[in-house]
């Protein structure tokens, strides 16, 4: 049988080729073409019409990819990304600017001065969930920081990735940034290169494999992974509220969002009234129920509907809502798992899948000392009073935060974005990306002429032998 990407007609790029385009690209970047701010807005510019010429094209892909809704792809993909570029070439003179720096009266005739420069050549790995947001958006920051770059999309989520590839082809300059496809031995045949910055964005297995691979050149790698993001959700939470939030979050692409809430903790009598406002907001957002929905994305593929489904046919938990799924259309129905135990099968790995578990708890003070036991999540939720969500942040570790909404962290394009401990490490979006991909060379300018030159030798010529300890009092 024709395998997903065989189907879609997805062609793979030979390993053979792999060592080749990382020479060709490697040799263009020491010609310093990359290195005109106005070339690299020239591509940001390409890429943003890449998208929005061939916006439908890409809702289509992503469509058969994922079962996503237009609006969903447009607000949470092409849109957003198209915002970052616009955003990035807006601010990129002033990010690319040397900065020069204060560094106390023993210094400014050395002018001490940060530039601003491209790292070199740079690999980009991504998953298959937001084909645009983690695999192009962080070939924006690449580029605008003056890479020269490979993406190789997930062959996961194989439309998306053929589409990607043809359009690439059509609107960027392929002598500095290009895509490769495949699958495992391209990833291998990439990683196995010399890199001046590699970004993998997918999950903690591969990504120990990634930082391994990289370990050998040096590498600076950049982990962008998942892990079990809680929601802790207080008495005093707007629960009507909290609940439409929550299950947005959880259902928006059918839960496979590595900023997913992943499971709640709150006290008995919340999850009581709570339950009761996720099955109100279910009918409000599915008003047919969500398997007759085209606004309620599918999973991606029969192996993760197998992994998701497994959870739920094996909670101790009380299934409370949705709990029934179809293999052969890749439905699986959102799904509130009451009093689901703190070592219920939806409390080891992470979801990603529309399954929410709630676990009870007595107090926030358990809820904070549950999320401490388990490894820093990639964003933590809570929804309730602001002291204590001061109480909350100031007492646990997460790549992000978000207090009483979801998600949203994720489009502020000014915030950096990125995990802690396990869910990964270095971030992206807006400066954050662009420094991701920089060098920042430490650089002091000692003039040898003139009176400063003079002045400088003066002052600086007691470290030459023969010392004096005498000098170092004055
Ligand atoms: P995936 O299977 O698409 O893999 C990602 C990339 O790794 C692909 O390009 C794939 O070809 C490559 N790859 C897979 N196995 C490999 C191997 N053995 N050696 C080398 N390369 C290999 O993605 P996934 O891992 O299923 O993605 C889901 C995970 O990603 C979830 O944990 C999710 O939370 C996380 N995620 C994180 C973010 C973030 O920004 N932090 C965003 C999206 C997804």
């Amino acid at each position: 049988m024709a395998t997903p990407q065989e189907q879609a007609g997805l062609v793979y790029s030979t390993v053979e080729e792999i060592p080749q385009i990382n020479a060709d690209l490697r040799k263009v970047f020491l010609t310093h073409k990359t290195r005109d701010l106005e070339y690299r807005k020239n591509q940001l510019k390409q890429m943003a019409f890449m998208i929005k010429d061939n916006e439908n094209l890409l809702v289509e892909a992503l469509k058969k990819d994922l079962g996503r809704s237009r609006f969903d792809s447009v607000f949470g993909e092409t849109m957003l990304v198209v915002n970052e570029i616009v955003d990035t070439i807006k601010n990129l003179d002033k990010w690319a600017k040397s900065e020069r720096v204060w560094a106390g009266m023993a210094w400014p005739m050395h002018y001490p001065t940060v530039r601003k420069e491209p790292k070199g050549t740079v690999l980009v790995l991504g998953a298959w969930n937001y084909p645009l947001n983690v695999q192009v958006s962080p070939v924006i920051y690449a580029i605008a920081a003056g890479n020269c770059v490979v993406m190789k999309p997930s062959e996961v989520a194989p439309h998306s990735a053929k589409l990607i590839a043809e359009l690439w082809g059509k609107y960027m300059d392929p002598e500095t940034s290009r895509i490769v496809n495949g699958g495992i031995p391209q990833a291998t045949a990439l990683l196995d290169q010399r890199w001046e910055h590699i970004m993998y964005t997918g999950n903690g297995t591969v990504g120990r494999i990634v930082a391994e691979k990289a370990a050998k050149w040096l590498c600076p790698v950049t982990l962008e992974l998942g892990g079990k993001s809680p929601t802790i959700i207080d008495e005093t939470a707007d629960l009507a509220k909290t609940a439409r939030r929550v299950l947005w979050g959880k259902t928006f692409n059918s839960g496979q969002t590595c900023i997913a809430p992943d499971y709640i903790m709150c006290t008995p009598a919340v999850q009581t009234k709570l339950v009761e406002e996720f099955k109100k907001a279910s009918k409000e957002f599915f008003p047919n129920g969500p398997a007759k929905s085209a606004d309620f994305s599918r999973i991606i593929n029969d192996g993760h509907w197998k992994r998701i489904n497994s959870m739920v046919t094996g909670t101790r938990g009380k299934v409370v809502l949705g709990g029934d799924g179809d293999q052969s259309t890749k439905y699986l129905a959102p799904t509130i798992i009451a009093d689901a135990p703190q070592d219920d099968s939806t409390m080891s790995g992470e979801i990603f899948g529309p399954v929410l578990p709630i676990c009870t708890v007595k107090n926030i003070d358990e809820a904070i000392d549950f999320v401490n036991s388990r490894d820093q999540p990639l964003v933590l939720y809570y929804f309730g009073d602001q002291k204590k969500a001061k109480k909350v942040l100031d007492n646990t570790r997460s790549g992000g935060a978000v207090v009483n909404d979801t998600l949203l962290h994720f489009a502020v394009a000014e915030l950096p974005f990125g995990g802690t401990g396990p869910s990964g490490y270095g971030n992206y979006h807006g400066k954050a990306g662009f420094d991701t991909f920089s060098h920042d060379r430490a650089t002091l300018n000692a003039p040898a002429k003139g009176v400063v030159g003079f002045a400088i030798e003066k002052v600086m010529s007691m470290r030459y032998p023969p010392l004096r300890d005498s000098d170092l009092a004055k």
